[in-house]
C-alpha cells in the first residue's frame, strides 16, 4: 500500500532522494505516521534510518542550508525546518539488563528498530527511498489497533514493560490523549509489573504525566492508573482520596471521584496546566482533616490550608518548577473556599477582602469553585450557579469602583516610620494593617489622603508625635 498523501511536505522527498544518493535507507515512522492516520496536526518528524542517521541529517542540513544539532552518544541528529523539528536516529536493537532502562545498543534494520517500539500504533514507518516512497510497514498490526482504539505493545508486554517501565505510563498517557483503550493483556502486564516504575527517573514521568493534566478528558488518565496499580507509585496523594467511611449510616462523597470531576470541569473551559493541577490537588489534605462530627456530620477543617502547605513537597517529588506557577497553585488550594462562603452572603468587604488576597487569579480561583460544583442535586447546583454569578458581579463592581486587584495601601510602612522617627517595630505594623483593614472594610477609602488622615488619627492614639519637617509629605 502507498500513502503519498501522507508525504506532501516537500522535505521527504528531499530526505529520500540523499538517502539514495548516500545508499541509505530512510522510513518516517512512529507519531507521525500515528497522528496521519488519526487525522491529528504533528510537529515533530522521526526519521530512522538503516547506517547513520547522523549521515543523512547533515546532508539533509547541507542541502536546506540550515543547522543540525548532533547527539553523538545517542547517535542521534536534529534539524530545524520551518517550524517543524525533525530527528534522525540510526536504526538499532536493544537489549536490556534488570536494573536499568538504559538499553545495550547496537546497529539493527529497520524491522529491528520496529521491534524496539512501544505500542502497535507508534511502530509504523513509511519508506522514503525511491523504490518504496510512501509504502506503508506495518508489521505489528497498528492499522488495525487505531481502527479498534486500542493501545497494544508489539511483543510480549511482561518483556516491553520490564525493558523500559516508562512504558507502562505512556500507556496510559496514550489512551487518555486519544481516548483508546488498553488490551486486556497489556493491560495485565502493567498491573504485574507495575513496581518497576521505580527504575524511572521523576523527570520523565512528569513529561508523560503534564500530558495526561494536558489531555482532553484527563480523569480517564488518573483512572487508569487507579485501576491498574500505578497510581501509588506516581501519585500517592491522591490516591489517598479514594474510598468512602461510614458512621451511623453517613457517608462523606469519595474525594477522588470527586477530584477528578472537578479537573474535568476546569479542563473543559481552561487550557492552564497550573489551573489544571490546583483542580487535581485542590481537596488533597481532606483524608488527614477528616473528623466525624455527631452534629455537622463529616467535616473537613481547614483542609484547604493544610492542602496549600502539601503543595510544596508534592511539586518536589514530582520536579515540578518550584517558582511562582507552585505558588499560584498553592494560593489557589488555599482560596478555593473562599468564593463558595462569599456565595453565601456577598458583602462589598467580603468580596474587597477576596479580590486583595486573590490579586490577579481571581478570575481563575473562580473558575475552580465553579468547577467544584459537582453535586448531583440539581437545585443545589442551580443555586450555587446563581451565587457565583452574583459573585462575579459583585467582583468586577467593586474592581471598577475601589481598584483593589493587587493594590498596595497607599500609606506604607516607611512614610509611617518617617513621619513618626519610628524604626520597624510592632506600631507601625498595626497602624499599617488598620489602614489596610479600614480600606478593604469600606471605611475609607483607597487613596492617600484618607490613608494618611487616619494614620494621623491612629498616630495621635498611640501618643505619637511627627517628626518636624515631615507633614503631608506625597509618595
Ligand atoms: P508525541 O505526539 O507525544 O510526540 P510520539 O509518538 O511522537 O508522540 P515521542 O515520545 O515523541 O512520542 O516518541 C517518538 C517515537 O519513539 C514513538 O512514536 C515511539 O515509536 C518511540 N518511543 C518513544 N519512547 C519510547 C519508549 N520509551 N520505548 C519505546 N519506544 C519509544
Ligand atoms: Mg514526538
Amino acid at each position: 500500500m502507498k500513502i503519498l498523501d501522507a508525504l506532501q511536505n516537500p522535505i521527504f522527498p528531499l530526505v529520500g532522494r540523499l538517502a539514495d544518493e548516500a545508499g541509505l535507507r530512510a522510513f518516517v515512522i512512529g507519531g507521525y505516521v500515528r497522528d496521519y492516520f488519526l487525522n491529528r496536526p504533528c510537529k515533530d518528524i522521526d526519521i530512522v534510518v538503516a547506517g547513520s542517521g547522523i549521515d543523512l541529517a547533515e546532508r539533509v542540513a547541507r542541502e536546506l542550508k540550515t543547522n543540525v544539532t548532533v547527539f553523538k552518544n545517542f547517535g542521534t541528529a536534529m534539524i530545524h525546518a520551518e517550524d517543524i523539528e525533525i530527528e534522525f536516529v540510526g536504526a538499532r536493537k536493544e537489549s536490556y539488563r534488570f536494573d536499568s532502562r538504559k538499553p545495550v545498543v547496537e546497529d539493527g534494520t529497520i524491522e529491528d528498530d520496529q521491534l524496539r517500539r512501544d505500542f502497535t500504533i507508534n511502530a509504523m514507518a513509511f519508506g522514503l527511498n525511491r523504490d518504496n516512497f510512501g509504502e506503508l510497514s506495518d508489521p505489528f498490526g497498528g492499522i488495525r489497533d487505531l481502527n479498534d482504539l486500542r493501545i497494544q505493545t508489539p511483543c510480549d508486554p511482561d518483556k516491553t514493560f520490564s525493558d523500559d517501565p516508562l512504558r507502562m505510563v505512556r500507556a496510559v498517557r496514550f489512551a487518555t490523549q486519544l481516548g483508546f483503550d488498553i488490551a486486556p493483556e497489556t493491560f495485565d502486564a502493567i498491573e504485574r509489573n507495575r513496581e518497576r516504575i521505580g527504575i524511572v527517573s521523576r523527570e520523565r514521568i512528569i513529561t508523560e504525566l503534564n500530558k495526561i493534566v494536558m489531555a482532553e478528558v484527563p480523569s480517564a488518565g488518573f483512572e487508569l492508573f487507579d485501576r491498574c496499580g500505578l497510581l501509588e507509585f506516581i501519585l500517592p496523594q491522591l490516591a489517598r482520596l479514594k474510598g468512602v467511611e461510614y458512621v451511623n449510616g453517613q457517608g462523606h462523597k469519595d474525594n477522588f471521584i470527586h477530584t477528578l470531576k472537578v479537573l474535568d470541569n476546569v479542563a473543559r473551559v481552561s487550557d492552564n496546566p497550573w489551573l489544571r493541577w490546583a483542580a487535581l490537588l485542590h481537596d488533597i489534605a481532606k483524608p488527614q482533616t477528616k473528623v466525624y462530627d455527631p452534629e455537622q456530620g463529616w467535616t473537613f477543617h481547614a483542609h484547604e490550608y493544610l492542602g496549600s502547605k502539601m503543595v510544596k513537597g508534592i511539586f518536589r517529588e514530582l520536579k515540578l518548577p518550584l517558582d511562582e506557577r507552585m505558588k499560584y497553585v498553592q494560593k489557589l488550594v488555599a482560596l478555593h473556599l473562599r468564593p463558595i462562603i462569599l456565595a453565601e452572603n456577598v458583602t462589598d468587604s467580603a468580596v474587597r477582602r477576596l479580590l486583595f488576597e486573590a490579586g490577579d487569579d481571581v478570575d481563575d480561583l473562580m473558575t475552580l469553585c465553579e468547577a467544584d460544583i459537582t453535586s448531583g442535586i440539581e437545585a443545589k447546583v442551580k443555586r450555587y450557579r446563581q451565587n457565583f454569578a452574583l459573585v462575579r458581579q459583585k467582583l468586577k463592581e467593586i474592581e471598577e469602583k475601589d481598584r483593589i486587584r493587587n493594590f498596595q495601601p497607599p500609606v506604607t510602612g516607611e512614610i509611617i516610620m518617617e513621619t513618626y522617627g519610628l524604626k520597624p517595630c510592632r506600631t507601625v505594623g498595626e497602624i499599617k494593617e488598620k489602614i489596610k483593614d479600614a480600606i478593604l472594610d469600606g471605611a475609607i477609602g483607597n487613596n492617600y489622603e484618607e490613608a494618611y488622615a487616619l494614620m494621623e488619627q491612629l498616630a495621635q492614639e498611640k501618643g505619637l508625635k511627627p517628626v518636624a519637617g515631615t507633614n503631608e509629605k506625597q509618595p
